[in-house]
């Protein structure tokens, strides 16, 4: 297995291994037993950091988290992560070690991690160095805290979200103890910060099975995200939004939307689309959510409702409405409410529209704003006139032809006067 370590990884644990200690650690590990491919690689070494500064002084390296211990090396063009053992203690906050200091001493090291799972080392020669039998759970297919799981989630809460992570992405089971940690622990969420607590939601809600995921750990997300609760509350609202994610494609903005969509049912039986988009825009705010997931799960919910049948006018506005992304859009209106049927029906219309070149947009309108201005149409009215164009196009009153639309436009303003 050792074989498939990149040259460049290789190379480092060789550098360092002349003096001192180094393995690999980590998800590269656990990755590795999995089968799985890996992106990046956790270097775990004895040497402290200027030490690994003086081995690598014929390489440009980073001191890109000297006080946590951790210094890049650049090999081969590659950016290689080099960490000290280190102890950390006294989580004060649930956020930070207090303390870290240094050592020499693998084992503990490894005792700072977070799962045992995570705290297999490999050594250059491919022999693995296993203190918490991570591998004994990784054959079992179990998430286990390294050492007392009560501690470990108060000193850092992330590691909740991490585990249900891990457990969600590997298909593990948390075992028991750190299960009801989980749990018990769960309002130390409140301190850590949004950006690294929705990163870790954001992967859940990708997960396959998320439905099951999000019913089980609903009293852990929602301290966070209250809303969930307040959902779950109403079973006619939570048993569609269960059953819509568990039809739903794993895209994060359908899922997104999926759920929150149904905000505006707090104060009334129907969805109201404008309100739930604008209290999602609110609540995504509060939790620093992407501004381009946010915007585009906004408008999947202010959308939700809109008519979309396979009436190929229709087709044509949506298309004139969404532009590029109509197609998006289609598969997210399929995971909430189209049936399978009119889907293939719509997407086969879109496809004939684009296929034909026909004509559902300004860009393809056979005239333009300076052939309007030849006629005296000038300021706000070019664009208004424009697309009313354009909706005779679509509407098949008149050919998508220069001509034709000019003449039909004289009549009209003729009719005005
Ligand atoms: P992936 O990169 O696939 O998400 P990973 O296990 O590599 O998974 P990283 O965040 O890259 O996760 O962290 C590397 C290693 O550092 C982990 O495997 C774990 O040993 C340790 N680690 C990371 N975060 C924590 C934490 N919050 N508490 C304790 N140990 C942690
Ligand atoms: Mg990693």
């Amino acid at each position: 297995m050792h074989n498939q370590i990149p040259k460049q990884i290789k190379t480092c644990l060789n550098e360092l291994n002349q003096k001192y200690e180094a393995v690999l650690v980590g998800g590269y590990v656990r990755d590795a037993l999995l089968g799985r491919k890996s992106k990046d690689y956790d270097i775990a070494t004895s040497a402290t950091p200027e030490q690994v500064k003086e081995v690598f002084k014929r390489y440009t390296t980073f001191d890109s988290g000297i006080k946590h211990g951790t210094v890049t090396v650049v090999i081969d063009l590659h950016p290689v992560e080099i960490t000290t053992y280190r102890i950390e203690s006294g989580y004060s906050d649930s956020r930070h070690p207090d303390q870290i200091e240094f050592t020499t001493v693998l084992k503990k090291d490894c005792m700072r991690r977070d799962f045992t799972i995570n705290a297999i080392c490999m050594k250059q020669d491919g022999e693995l160095i296993d203190y918490f039998e991570g591998q004994e759970d990784l054959k079992n297919k179990i998430i286990r805290c390294v050492g007392n799981p009560k501690e470990r989630f108060y000193e850092d809460a992330l590691r909740i979200m991490r585990a249900i992570r891990f457990s969600a992405t590997l298909g593990f089971e948390i075992e028991p103890e750190t299960k009801a940690a989980l749990f018990g622990e769960r309002q130390n969420l409140r301190k850590i910060s949004m950006e690294r607590f929705i990163q870790e939601f954001q992967k859940i809600v990708v997960a396959e099975q998320f439905d099951h995921l999000l019913n089980e750990y609903l009293d852990v997300f929602s301290v966070m995200i209250p809303e969930l609760k307040q959902l779950s509350e109403i079973p006619a609202v939570w048993n569609r939004i269960l059953n819509d994610l568990h039809d739903s494609p794993a895209v994060l903005t359908y899922r997104l939307a999926l759920i929150f969509l149904h905000l505006s049912r707090f104060n009334a039986d129907k969805i109201i689309p404008m309100q739930s988009a604008s209290t999602f825009l609110m609540l995504a705010k509060r939790l620093r959510m992407n501004n381009e997931v946010t915007g585009t799960v906004a408008r999947f919910i202010q959308n939700s409702q809109i008519e979309l049948t396979p009436d190929k006018v229709l087709v044509k506005k949506r298309l004139n409405q969404f532009g590029d992304s109509f197609f998006d859009y289609l598969g997210f209106r399929k995971a909430y409410d189209l049936n399978e049927d009119i889907y293939d029906k719509i997407s086969k219309q879109v496809s004939d529209i684009i296929g034909r070149q026909e004509c559902f947009s300004l860009k393809q309108l056979a005239i333009n704003g300076s052939d309007l201005k030849q006629m005296g149409i000038t300021g706000t009215k070019v664009s208004s006139t424009l697309n009313q164009c354009l909706l005779w196009v679509i509407e098949g009153q008149v050919d998508n032809n220069k001509y034709k639309l000019l003449d039909k436009l004289n009549e009209t303003l003729k009719g005005r006067n």
